[in-house]
């Protein structure tokens, strides 16, 4: 019987996995049991948290026979697909565990990592990053992937790891302070390290997904992209006046330049091109800066709404 409370939560988002779940309940229960022995527990003295982000396929009927034979699997089921970072958030907000373990649910991040993390965890940290040794991914997703965490660097203001995976393990206070952030744009990876406390990181291995392709589509890349930068940066708005100053200075050397040709030359300036390029040219950057505001508008709108991060149709404990 498994006490209320146990050692250890492993957090894990499901998004379409009935390919990958029963070869990650397998390496995963073997490793966490025999983490529970090493650290002198009872071997059920874990819990392993699914969270089912609106799968179409048969991932929610395997978790809820993971459960009936082991009740140390638990699951959350959403009433559609909310995101990767969000299906995260529920278990997080769910899990009991002192230490949290978060990881996703394709294999990329091996399961026999996890004592390893522990072994630093255990030295007084509140969170341990997995980095990637060598990032496993198709070469459109690396430079991608390398292009938003160059943007966010620059822009966020915090300092977040490079090369992280979701592989890591959290304290129970940091996964309490996370759980007070309810912002509907969530980008895990910033909120975790605006937390702050003493964190460190540690290379993990990453592997190839092990069966199917990625659930991150271009869309919900953009998505997460403008919730990670909107929510810790405001540079975007600040652009505005940036472009505006270059512009006007520009146009007025460009001026002086023509009075100066009238004058002293008697040139007139011709060119109808020239003042249609212009015109479409102020127009466009106009356009592009109301668009950013509007970003963050409509961010604005977003969180006072007010919404609940998530709706969940079902919780098997
Ligand atoms: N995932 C999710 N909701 C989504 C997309 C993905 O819960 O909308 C899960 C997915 O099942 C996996 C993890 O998030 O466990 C990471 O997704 P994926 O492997 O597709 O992303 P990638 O590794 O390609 O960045
Ligand atoms: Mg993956």
């Amino acid at each position: 019987m498994q006490n209320s409370s146990p050692e250890f939560s492993v957090v894990i988002p499901i998004y379409n996995e009935e390919e990958n779940i029963p070869e990650l309940y397998r390496r995963l229960t073997d490793v966490m049991e025999k983490l529970c022995s090493d650290a002198g527990h009872p071997p059920d003295n874990y819990e392993i948290i699914l969270v089912d982000d609106g799968s179409i396929d048969h991932s929610w009927e395997l978790i809820k026979e993971l459960h009936e034979k082991d009740p140390r699997v638990k699951g959350i089921s959403f009433s559609r697909n909310f995101g990767h970072h969000i299906a995260i958030s529920a278990g997080l907000d769910y899990s009991k565990g002192n230490a949290v373990i978060l990881m996703d649910g394709d294999l990329q991040d091996p399961p026999e990592e996890i004592p390893k993390l522990y072994n630093k965890f255990k030295e007084g940290y509140e969170l341990i990053y997995g980095i990637r040794q060598q990032r496993q991914d198709p070469f459109l997703k690396k430079i991608t992937s390398k292009l938003f965490w160059w943007i966010l660097r620059r822009f966020s203001g915090v300092d977040i790891p490079q090369g992280q995976t979701m592989l890591r393990i959290l304290s129970r206070r940091h996964v309490n302070t996370l759980n007070e952030m309810r912002e509907y744009a969530r980008f895990i990876h910033g909120m975790m390290a605006w937390v702050g406390f003493k964190t460190s990181t540690l290379e993990v291995k990453h592997t190839p997904r092990l069966k199917g392709q990625s659930k991150y589509n271009i869309p919900k890349m953009f998505i997460l992209a403008f919730h990670a930068i909107t929510s810790f940066s405001t540079v975007p708005l600040r652009l505005a006046a940036y472009i505006g100053f270059t512009c006007s200075f520009i146009s007025f050397i460009v001026g002086i330049y023509f009075i100066y040709q009238k004058i002293f030359h008697g040139i007139p300036v011709l060119g109808y091109a020239s003042i249609i390029v212009s015109i479409f040219f102020v127009g466009g950057i106009q356009l592009l800066v109301l668009g950013i505001f509007g970003e963050y508008l409509g961010r604005t709108y977003q969180e006072t709404q007010k919404r609940p991060l998530y709706i969940a149709k079902e919780y098997i404990d």
